[in-house]
């Protein structure tokens, strides 16, 4: 089944007692307003991991930002999928354009990512995005397949099935500039359309496809409300809990 899923994404904010009481703030409000099969999830640091889990019962669901690609081993400073697992966490972003242009991370290994988050029963928000200049000489296509099929159609159906996808124009994150709710419906077709071809229109009709990017209480509703947008990824607004739950309503 496809899910509705509005999912926060705090980068690098928030100190350990802020996140908390942020988070908090979302779950108390999020309870009242959130409806059957929606899925309010927020993706918080490392270190606020274990305790978000805790607190987020089963109104507000947990991910991680980022694993590393290995079970575990001498990789000092590095966070294992086992590990994430382990503190109550379900999701995990995989290529970030963050993660893609500032850490250097291919579609390679956001490929082997996305196989280890699978292997241990997390479910990868896979995100993928055009620069700029992409989406102005018009080979935007070309650069989403190339980015989704290295990254993810290597997977069996069986596990594509479980994955989530967001798309996330580079242009538009944290810029104000959101994609018209009409780029970002062509754009979800055309991946709902390659996954129906490789994997058959079942499969493609229940992959959630989410929209990133500047995603706001003023816009969310109408980005939501086109066919194949399934629901967002938020950054900035995720910061602010009205603003969040605005979003979530
Ligand atoms: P933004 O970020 O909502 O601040 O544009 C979205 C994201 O990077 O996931």
């Amino acid at each position: 089944m496809r899910k509705k899923i509005v999912a926060g994404n705090w980068k690098m904010n928030l100190n350990y007692a802020e996140g908390i009481s942020l988070f908090s703030e979302i779950v108390n409000m999020v309870r009242d307003e959130k409806k059957g099969d929606q899925q309010a999830i927020i993706c918080a640091p490392f270190i606020h991991l274990n305790s978000l889990a805790q607190l987020g019962g089963s109104t507000v669901s947990i991910g991680a930002q980022n694993c590393h690609q290995k079970e575990s081993g001498a990789y000092t400073g590095e966070i294992s999928a086992k590990m994430i697992k382990s503190v109550g966490c379900e999701y995990v972003i995989i290529g970030h354009s963050e993660r893609r242009q500032y850490f250097a991370e291919s579609d390679e290994l956001l490929a082997e990512k996305t196989v280890i988050t699978l292997q241990n029963d997390l479910i990868p928000i896979f995100c993928i995005g055009e620069t700029l200049d992409e989406r102005n000489n018009g080979s935007y296509f070309e650069v989403l397949k190339s980015q989704f099929q290295k990254g993810i159609f290597g997977l069996e159906g069986n596990d594509f099935s479980k994955i989530v996808i967001a798309y996330e124009p580079v242009w538009a994150i944290g810029t104000g500039l959101t994609a018209t709710s009409e780029q970002a419906q062509e754009v979800h077709a055309f991946i709902r359309k390659e996954i129906d071809a490789k994997y058959g229109v079942e499969i493609a009709e229940n992959t959630t496809i989410l929209y990133g990017g500047s995603c706001n209480p003023k816009n969310a509703a109408e980005l939501f409300a086109q066919k194949d947008i399934d629901g967002g990824l938020i950054g900035g607004a995720s910061l602010k809990s009205r603003d969040f739950v605005d979003i979530v309503k």
